[in-house]
């Protein structure tokens, strides 16, 4: 019996298998031996088993995630960055600016970061799992909309994250487009490789990549396949960018085999006449044996096997470091607190611990021995400290040597407690003149919105002062010595995050190079 009456007499008897609904004796044949093992298994399988490995990016240390929107523009992109792997975010972040410069051209409008009503929080950023995998259509539900044209979705999932490796699957859904890359990143280089890298597929191999497909297709659909095992099915040419695209997308499993994920489907004559074909959720998804994969795998395939198989995921940066948002790019907002350290700063510091976001703290140094358990956490945990005076008198009235007292003091105050001079000063009051702007050889951090928590306001209204009055680049001036300041932290960097904003230091805010002189906002 050849293989291809085998594959009819199975189907028949599932047939009448699936008729009866009890156990039937198979036909007898004579002839009929046991597959050899090592073909028994197929070198392909379709649908919901054949599942690929998609991480949860807020599980994986040293990772951050970022979202980036304007409705004008049209555009709504995820992405995410790991903590010390500068060239890998770099490129992550060229290929958001190449989407937005496109939708720039595309409509007209210029870009600048927005922040929207609700909905775009902390879980509604970066990576997830789905995101790749589900319909374009639902994906456009969730997004933000465009005032001007259809909005440029970028979604992404994380599917390796070992061994020095991530692998992003991406997926960028235009108005006519919807593609999907999958790249494995070395995270300590940023150097990029693609599943065409990883795999080197000719004609031939093509050709028997597709026929397993389809094979695995039919067979999911409960029917037959029309083909004889053992041959290539050559690839017709209304097939072949489909395939090659589902190709590109594909996810290279720590075991060596290749799942692709295509939603719409494949296409191709020996499928289109299948049952549910014309299901507008369709989705195909395949599982390609490591037997099928290996004979095409290239040295830097075996070499992806093999670190995300062996070897544990491992941040290039610092895991305890945070994010480092591009504020071009994303909504910043700085929130700055004067007169600590004090001890009602920790539960301040557990607030943004537990969302994984920083502030800038103004110190007074005549507190920082009394508090230098704080300080410590204070610059552990990623925040940024600045320098307040010593003991809090208005410059103007100070004597040249007055002045440079109270700022150097405190500069070695909290130099003896972290190692770190601080870069940034705050006048006591926001109160400078001329000449005390001539004395000062740090740029002078005021800001653009007071929150006058000082008087004390109920929680509530300081919570939506700061709500209604933060914008992209806005430096916050709150104080930490405040009660209903702390008390109102949590539902702050809540609400200014579900909006979209990522908080920053000020020094985070400018990258690094904070401009001297007097500073109210970026
Ligand atoms: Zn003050």
């Amino acid at each position: 019996m050849t293989r291809r009456r085998l594959r009819i007499a199975t189907a028949l008897a599932v047939i009448v298998l699936a008729l009866t609904g009890c156990a039937a004796p198979l036909p007898a044949d004579a002839d009929w031996t046991p597959r050899e093992p090592e073909t028994s298994a197929p070198l392909a399988v379709a649908g919901d088993t054949a599942t690929f490995t998609s991480l949860t990016a807020a599980e994986i240390p040293g990772l951050s995630q970022h979202r980036a929107t304007n409705t004008e523009v049209g555009v709504d992109l995820r992405w995410p960055e790991v903590h010390g792997a500068s060239d890998l975010n770099e490129a992550l972040e060229r290929e958001q600016w190449s989407l937005i410069e496109a939708q720039e051209a595309a409509t007209g409008a210029s870009y600048a970061p927005q922040t929207q009503a609700t909905g775009i929080g902390r879980e509604h950023r970066g990576c997830a799992p789905g995101q790749t995998s589900a319909s374009a259509h639902s994906l456009r539900e969730e997004a933000v909309a465009s005032t001007t044209g259809r909005t440029v979705l970028g979604r992404c999932e994380i599917v390796a994250a070992a061994g020095g490796m991530l692998g992003i699957r991406s997926r960028v859904i235009g108005a006519e487009t919807d593609v999907v890359e999958t790249v494995y990143f070395d995270t300590a280089t940023g150097t990029p490789t693609r599943v065409s890298d990883l795999l080197s597929l000719n004609e031939a191999a093509l050709n028997t990549l597709w026929h397993e497909a389809v094979t695995a297709i039919r067979t999911d659909a409960g029917q037959v396949t029309l083909w004889p095992t053992g041959e290539g099915t050559p690839l017709a040419a209304d097939s072949r960018d489909r395939f090659e695209a589902a190709l590109a997308g594909g996810v290279l499993e720590s075991d060596g085999s290749l799942v692709i994920d295509v939603p719409g489907g494949l296409t191709g004559a020996d499928l289109d006449s299948l049952p549910g074909r014309d299901d507008p959720n369709l989705h195909d998804r395949i599982r390609f044996a490591p037997a099928a994969i290996a004979p095409y795998l290239t040295e830097a395939g075996n070499r992806v096997i093999e670190r995300t198989a062996g070897e544990v995921w491992q941040p290039p940066g610092d895991a305890g470091h945070r994010g480092h948002a591009d504020c071009e790019l994303v909504p910043c907002v700085a929130l700055t607190y004067d007169d600590g350290p004090n001890p009602g700063m920790s539960q301040l510091l557990d607030t943004f611990a537990e969302r994984d976001s920083v502030a800038t703290f103004f110190f007074i140094g005549n507190q920082v021995s009394a508090n230098t358990g704080i300080v410590q956490r204070t610059h552990d945990e990623g925040h940024e400290l600045a320098n307040h005076s010593w003991n809090h008198p208005d410059f103007t009235t100070l004597t040249p040597k007055e002045l440079e007292q109270q700022i150097s003091r405190t500069q070695d105050a909290i130099v003896a407690v972290t190692g770190a001079a601080p870069t940034l000063v705050r006048p006591p009051y926001g109160a400078y003149d001329d000449a005390v702007l001539r004395k000062l050889d740090m740029p002078v951090i005021m800001w653009d919105h007071d929150t006058l928590d000082w008087q004390g306001p109920p929680v509530d209204s300081l919570i939506a002062d700061v709500l209604a009055n933060a914008e992209p680049g806005s430096i916050v001036l709150l104080h930490s010595i405040h009660e209903g300041t702390i008390e109102a932290a949590p539902e702050m960097v809540d609400g200014l995050q579900d909006c979209g904003f990522e908080l920053v230091t000020v020094s985070g805010m400018f990258d690094g190079e904070v401009p001297q002189g007097v500073i109210h906002s970026r």
